[in-house]
């Protein structure tokens, strides 16, 4: 089974979201980071393809961050993105990409 989210919390002074899964791993991703990485069809266009980094032309700060069932998190950037979906496979693999996945020794 895929590890799940059990904790997503907003760092608002930091800018950044520490997450928890239920493995143990914890991560804390930047709103800069996530908005690069928003796989939202606006902010990739129509290309397809892998994902990759793109930086947000101006600081991003999150409005909101809204969870999505069991799916994961809806965000709502100033500066960037409101309309980003990112799910917690997603947020996992940025976390992995970027070396912010930090696993329980
Ligand atoms: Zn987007």
């Amino acid at each position: 089974m895929r590890p799940a989210v059990i904790e997503a919390r907003r760092t608002p002074e930091a800018r950044l979201l520490r997450l928890t899964w239920d493995d143990g791993a914890v991560a804390e991703l930047s709103y800069d980071l996530l908005q690069g990485y928003c796989p939202c069809a606006g902010c990739r266009g129509h290309s397809g393809g892998e994902i990759t980094y793109l930086p947000p032309k101006q600081p991003i700060t999150a409005l909101s961050l809204a969870p999505v069932g069991n799916y994961g998190l809806a965000t709502i950037f100033t500066g960037g993105c409101n309309s980003g979906i990112f799910s917690f496979d997603w947020l996992r693999e940025i976390a992995t990409k970027e070396n912010k996945l930090v696993l329980p020794s």
